[in-house]
């Protein structure tokens, strides 16, 4: 199989903050492999941008670097570094001051696209966005893209939301979750809307819960004073656990365009349900041997945010009524790993021996660090012995089914970067999905701050406080093992 790549029209696209983590780790990575897979019209150009004083010699010495140390072997794949290195440029940019503005200015060719990726503090996105217009840089066609986070609570994503309303209108503004980006995230759709076995199945009636794990295995070490001020329930709930959420939980949306899949995703959002106090376990890691404990990395001896959420939640529709969704992410957990199982109920009855075990179908769609999907179905165990049944994963694999070429599946940022010039925002939160997000999440957190609660703690490579078993055990289920 020959996987297709579709050209895109010829683009400027400028990366504020083009000398930060983002950039170099994922972002222009991900652009020269869109360059060697040959997506990059000729005169597409890349212009990194930060107030650092360099010139754009220096700036592709910077990228080349980058793209050794975070492109694995690919750059020996592709020969063509030099190519996509003289797609570069770099203006030295202040965000909140006039210099460097007109030369970007005069940077932007004619190219019909153009696209400015805010990867800085959110705190800098209005200053930007305000300079685009003042210099005539914010045409109507012009898109921004935004990264996370989103606001810390609903007050701050609505004033974020008006100010980049004054300047842009909403079908210029991406914000990027880059789990949407995920090849399987976008196969779960169509499995589930291109195929009419699950569907029928998909509600209440056939579905027991449904689980959503993101497990970490890296503790917040060099970064803990900025976590400190998040913790996981903006950090990781708020955003990438409610967006798999919705996409398992929401209606089929009239067609695969971007405003009829995020108003079905915003309904889901709205019909989430309150969530009770003994339904979710907050925890932080502790100490393990000299390695140290969340509140040693956070610097903060009396530190309360959390590093680990469970909790249970309920949609108040009616596919969902009375099927929970139980939800997990922390870190410094037992392995790294990212996955949803949609776990169905048992047979309403059994026609075999009480030897034989009740068992259930599950399908798993695992997100990280392998993609793919398994669906466990129950068969008869080989061999005499009578009827005994056990339950074998029917592996849906991409690069089992559909070759090597499977393999090599663009990452979530190249896909969403394409999506952006492509002006494709299908994969990409809107406003009012963000603050019905937050407007979910603040009366949680408000809740934990009102009752000074404190998160329990846990062993560094466990699953998390032994209250996160309990919040399933008390329900007769229990979570997937966390593995890899
Ligand atoms: P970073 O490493 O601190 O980089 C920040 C970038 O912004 C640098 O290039 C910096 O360059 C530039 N900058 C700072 N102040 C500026 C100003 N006044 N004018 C122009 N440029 C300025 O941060 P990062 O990790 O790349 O993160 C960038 C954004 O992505 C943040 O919003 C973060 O929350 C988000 N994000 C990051 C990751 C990640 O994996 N790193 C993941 C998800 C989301 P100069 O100092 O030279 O100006």
């Amino acid at each position: 199989m020959v996987s297709r790549v579709i050209p895109v029209d010829p683009f400027d696209l400028v990366i504020f903050g083009g000398t930060g983590d983002l950039a170099r780790r994922k972002i222009l990575p991900g652009l020269f492999r869109r360059h060697c897979a040959g997506q990059m019209p000729e005169t597409a150009q890349v212009i990194g941008a930060a107030r650092s004083d360099m010139d754009s010699a220096a700036y592709r010495q910077m990228v080349r670097d980058a793209i050794h140390e975070f492109d694995g072997e690919r750059p020996d794949d592709c020969p063509d570094l030099a190519g996509f290195l003289e797609r570069l440029h770099y203006v030295a940019v202040d965000a909140q001051g006039e210099g460097g503005w007109q030369e970007l200015k005069d940077l932007l060719r004619k190219n019909t696209v153009k696209a400015f990726y805010f990867s800085v503090a959110p705190s800098l996105f209005g200053d930007i966005a305000e300079r685009l217009k003042n210099k005539g840089l914010a045409r109507r066609d012009a898109r921004i893209v935004l990264e996370k986070p989103f606001g810390r609570d609903l007050d701050s994503a609505k004033a974020l939301n008006k100010t980049l309303a004054t300047y842009f209108h909403e079908d210029q503004i991406y914000r990027i979750d880059h789990y949407l980006g995920k090849e399987t995230v976008q196969n779960l759709m169509a499995v589930r809307f291109g195929n009419m076995l699950f569907e029928p199945l998909w509600n209440s009636q056939y579905v027991d819960h449904i689980q959503i794990t993101v497990a970490e295995t890296v503790g917040v070490g060099g970064r803990g004073g900025y976590y400190d001020k998040s913790g996981a329930m903006r950090d990781m709930v708020q955003n990438h656990l409610m967006q798999l959420l919705c996409l398992i939980a929401m209606e089929p949306p009239s067609r695969f365009e971007p405003d009829a899949v995020r108003d079905e995703k915003l309904k889901v959002i709205r019909a989430l349900e309150p969530v009770q106090t003994q339904d979710i376990v907050r925890g932080q890691y502790a100490a393990d041997g000299d390695q140290p404990s969340y509140r040693d990395d956070a610097e903060d001896p009396r530190s309360t945010t959390e590093c680990f959420v469970a909790m249970k939640c309920h949609i108040s529709n009616w596919r969902w009524a009375g099927t929970p969704f139980y939800l997990r992410t922390g870190k410094r957990l037992k392995e790294r790993t990212s996955e949803i199982a949609v776990v169905f109920k048992e047979t309403p009855h059994s026609i075999f021996d009480a030897d034989a075990g009740r068992h259930r179908n599950i399908l798993i769609i695992h997100l990280q660090p392998k993609e793919g999907m398994e669906l466990g179905v129950t068969i008869k165990e080989p061999g005499p012995g009578g009827m005994r049944l056990v339950d074998v994963p029917l592996d849906m694999s991409f690069s089992d089914a559909l070759g090597p070429d499977a393999e090599d599946v663009p990452d979530a940022y190249e896909r969403l970067i394409m999506d952006v010039i492509r002006g494709n925002q299908t994969l990409f939160m809107r406003g009012d999905e963000v603050e019905a997000a937050w407007a979910w999440t603040d009366p949680i957190i408000e809740g934990w701050e009102e009752r000074g609660e404190v998160p329990k703690l846990y062993d560094a490579g466990s699953t998390g406080p032994e209250d996160a078993l309990m919040l399933m055990h008390r329900d007769g289920r229990k979570w997937r093992e966390i593995r890899s």
